[in-house]
């Protein structure tokens, strides 16, 4: 099946107010091309570089997200443009962030990154950690980040349903604690981002994601 197919599939089959990131990582601007065609608009990618080229050589309608560990060297690069990182996890990354939103007079959406996936892993903040940034409340002074929910990295690599289903309700019942705690009056405190499963994002869905991120699903293997 061809990428147009997989997207207009994919949009009969998830309600609109759920937004589809088509997460483009290591495949040609061409193939981004085609799912820009079919009138896709947001895309995601993981590598900094990578990212870059493809900015450059695509309409400058395209809403880029990032979505992989970031380095605080390379925020500079994709502060200019980038709509949504999903995957701040560390006050020092938002430190950086604030440093390049300021310079670049933008104030920058960010989601916080948690992994609720039981096994290691070197990105995201565990629940206890993240509660932990909320409190220190260094966030507050932070004027050009925009803190716009959670991002929940690739849920563990599994055929149990269950566990997946878990994962993705531990997700949302942190977001609706740090909701209640942080952000009550705030609307745009709303997104809780979920991915890396596929098939799976049905159960994202049903338990509360408002974005979900799908690479394979639209693009192939890569
Ligand atoms: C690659 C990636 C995805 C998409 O994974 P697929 O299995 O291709 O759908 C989602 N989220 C993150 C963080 C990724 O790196």
């Amino acid at each position: 099946m061809s990428i147009k197919t997989h997207i207009n599939e994919l949009r009969k089959a998830i309600m609109p107010e759920v937004k589809i990131v088509a997460v483009s990582k290591f495949h040609s601007a061409s193939t981004v091309r085609e799912a820009y065609d079919e009138g896709q608009r947001a895309f995601g990618e993981s590598r900094v570089q990578e990212l870059v080229v493809k900015q450059e050589q695509l309409p400058r309608d395209i809403e880029w997200h990032f979505i992989g560990n970031l380095q605080r060297n390379k925020v500079k690069q994709i502060a200019p443009f980038i709509s949504l990182i999903h995957s701040l996890d560390s006050e020092r990354l938002m430190l950086e962030i604030e440093k390049q939103g300021a310079l670049n007079n933008r104030v920058i959406p960010c989601l916080l990154q948690i992994h609720i996936a039981e096994e290691e892993t070197k990105s995201g903040f565990s629940p206890g950690e993240c509660r932990q940034f909320l409190a220190n409340g260094k966030w507050k002074e932070c004027t050009h980040v925009r803190l716009k929910g959670l991002m929940g990295g690739m849920a563990t690599y599994t055929d149990d349903k269950d566990q997946i289903r878990r994962e993705f309700q531990q997700l949302k019942s942190l977001f609706e604690e740090i909701k209640a705690g942080y952000f009550s009056n705030d609307p745009e405190f709303n997104e809780l981002s979920m991915g890396g499963m596929s098939g799976d994002y049905p159960i994202a869905i049903e338990e509360g994601s408002t974005m979900i991120r799908l690479g394979t699903l639209i693009f192939g293997e890569r």
